[in-house]
Order: structure tokens, then sequence, then C-alpha cells
């Protein structure tokens, strides 16, 4: 590995998947894991997955890619699904997260400037995660992330996550503000939920205030938190919302939704993609809706990841150095007392992927079709590991 030609973005495990079928990956050496991370919220649908393996291979044969400047009857079709589901209006498609935020920050430009607001600002949370392009770095809120690459975009007020009277306050002091940016739960930020009835005060702000509110469920979405879309636990709907990871079961694609007002802004010029929402992308996201909602896969995350907060309620509760267990579906974290990046390795060691994210997050995000028994040896592995960890440490 030391004679790498990558550059050195990622601090990489010693350890390279051959092979994958349902939640279990086989190593190089024929090691099996259980993958409790999905490849970041990916793979929801676990690895393999049949209808999604079979639309693959019958559009690789039939065709792959024309470009946006052609009609693409994949990409209408899966328009149409997603923005039913989402009760959206419009739909942009591109290849990742960050474009996808990306089109949500352009749309919210152009919003202000069609209400004569020319330098249009949109607010954005603490510990929030939202990309690596300059503009969604900019909105990220961790300085780390940010160190190094200013000057960075303009345009981005900051406040606390889950609390609506620093918005109320930032609505009494500034008159440029065109949109909130969020996520219904933060991911890499730990696993944050807010307080509910959080984002219903949000939505009515932002009605009050003319503020787009723009979610960002990029990590939430797809069935991970026991409804297709985060916010549906809220009833409450966006005026634009992001989404990738999931949407594709590994295959790269994002999206862009949005109703009212934001869902007309762009014309033709103000955006575009040569790849996004490309036959071949299009036909992994159509069967992975038409899969979630068949196998009523939400629903199951609801009920799986009630099922391991149980489990490790029962394990941990009163360990010394567990601060808290806490999660939403199958957006899991439990919160050490101390910084645990070395689990990942502790846990590779044993058979188990998991993740650690702000330093003292243990972050689970296993595939929705992991059936009880597997729900449970996570339970049993990590609640092991969990407790050798901080005994020894
Ligand atoms: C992963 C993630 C992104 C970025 O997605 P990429 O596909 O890596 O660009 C943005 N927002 C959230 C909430 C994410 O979890």
């Amino acid at each position: 590995m030391s004679d790498t030609k990558l550059m050195a973005t990622y601090r990489r495990l010693p350890v390279s998947f051959q092979r994958g079928e349902g939640c279990w990956l086989w190593d190089t050496h024929g090691r099996r894991y259980l993958d409790a991370l999905s490849g970041i919220a990916v793979c929801g649908l676990g690895h393999a997955h049949p209808k999604v393996r079979d639309a693959l291979c019958k559009q690789a044969n039939e065709l792959v890619h024309t470009s946006n400047l052609y009609s693409i009857p994949l990409q209408e079709r899966l328009g149409e699904e997603l923005v039913r589901l989402a009760g959206m209006h419009r739909i942009f498609f591109c290849n990742s997260g960050a474009e996808a935020n990306e089109a949500a920050i352009k749309i919210a430009r152009l919003y202000g400037h069609k209400k004569g607001i020319t330098n249009p600002a949109i607010i954005v949370m603490e510990q929030s995660f939202h990309g690596r392009t300059l503009a969604t770095l900019t909105a990220t809120g961790n300085r780390a992330a940010q160190a190094g690459f200013e000057p960075l975009v303009q345009g981005f007020v900051r406040v606390p996550f889950g609390d609506i009277e620093s918005l109320k306050s930032v609505a009494r002091k500034s008159l440029n503000v065109v949109a909130v940016l969020v996520e219904p739960i933060q991911g890499e930020g730990g696993i944050n939920i807010p307080q509910q009835g959080y984002l219903q005060e949000l939505r009515s702000l932002c009605h009050q205030q003319g503020w787009l509110l723009m979610l960002d469920e990029i990590q939430t979405g797809m069935g991970r938190c026991g409804r297709l879309f985060a916010h549906q636990l809220e009833n409450i709907t966006p005026d634009v919302m992001t989404l990738a990871k999931g949407l594709g079961n590994g295959v790269p694609i994002g999206a862009c939704l949005a109703q009212g007002e934001a869902a007309e802004v762009f014309g033709p010029g103000n955006h575009g993609s040569t790849f996004g929402g490309n036959p071949l992308a299009c036909a992994a996201a159509l069967a992975v809706i038409e899969t979630l909602a068949n196998e009523n896969l939400a629903q199951r995350a609801e009920l799986l990841g009630a099922r391991l907060l149980a489990g490790f309620a029962d394990s941990l509760t009163g360990v010394a150095g567990i601060e808290e267990i806490r999660g939403q579906g199958l957006m899991i974290g439990i919160e050490l007392d101390r910084a645990c990046g070395t689990l990942v390795g502790q846990a590779l060691d044993k058979g188990l992927l998991i993740n650690v994210t702000a330093e003292r997050v243990v972050r689970l995000l296993p595939p929705l079709i992991l059936d009880d028994q597997q729900a449970d040896q996570l339970v049993t592995m990590l609640s092991a590991l969990l407790k050798t960890f901080l005994e020894s440490t």
C-alpha cells in the first residue's frame, strides 16, 4: 500500500473486498465480514441485490449513456416516481451528494436574486456535513475540513443545530437570508437527532420568512430512518431536498428535488451535468425504489432500529464510558466519553465493519435488509468490543 499512486485523501484500512452478498462482504483472503456500514449508508439493499444487479445488467446490455442533450425515458420515469413519493414538483439529477447540494445552493441563490436580493445568504448548522466541493465545504460545519481551502464561498450564516431560537434571532437581524440548509439528523456530525418538533418549527419559520427549507437527506433518505424520507417522520414537506448515497445502492447518482417557486427557478443554461441521470444510474435507482416499496424496507428499518437500540441498551447501559446510545431507524450512534477511532480496526479484526465519526461516536448504518439474527450478532459483537475497549483505555 505504501507505493500507492493515489492521492492521500483517505487513511484506508488494510483490507480489500472482493465480493459481497446481502449484509456480508468477503475480503481478498476469503474472510467474511458483517457490514454494519453499507459503504457509508449507500448499499441499503445490501451487496449484489438481485433486483439491482439484474437491472444493471439489462441496462448495460442496452444503453449506458447518451447525455442530457436528448430526452432520457428512464430519467423521466425515475423523476416522476421520486417527485410523487416526495410530494415535490421537479427534480434535477447529478452524480453525488455534494453535487446535489450544489444544485440546492444555486437554486437558493437564484431564488434570492429573483426576489431582488443581490447578496443572498443561506443558514447552515454547526457540525453539519454537506460535501467536499467549495460551496458544500463552506456549508459544512467543520473547521478542520475547511482549513487550508480559504477563501471559502460567501453567503453562509451558521447557527447551532436543533436550536430554533437562534434561527429566529437571525430572522430578526438579517434581511438577505433566502434559505436554510439542514440535515434532518446529522450523520457525519455524530448522529445528532434534534428534538421532536424541530423540523415542524423550522417549516413554519421558513414559511413565515419566505425562506426555502432545504433538507439534505443524502444520508437520512431512502428508507434509512424508518420512512422513505426522514422529514416524513414529522409530516412536513421541504421546499428543496437532496438525495444521493442510498439512491443507487452503489451506482453514483444524486438528485435535487424542489417544489413551489424553488422548482421553477432553473432554466436552460443555469445548471447541468454530463452524466447526471444517465440510463444506467436511473435503472439502478428505479430498481432501488421498487425494492424499497415491495419489501417494505423503510418500515423494516424502523423495526430493526428499535431492536438494535433495545439490544445495545440492554448490554451497554451503565457501562462506564458509554455516554449515550441514540438512533432513528438504521442510523445509530453510540457516544463514548473518549476518542475511539481505534475501535474500527478492532472491529475489522473480528469481522465487523463499523465507523467512528465526530471522534467519540460509533456510527452504524447497516443495510436495511439485515435480518434479526444478524442484528443480534451485531449487538453481541460490538458490545463485547466496546466493553473491552473501555476497560483497556
Ligand atoms: C455523504 C454526504 C454528503 C456528500 O455526498 P458525496 O456523495 O460524498 O458528495 C452530503 N451530505 C450528507 C448529509 C452526507 O451524508
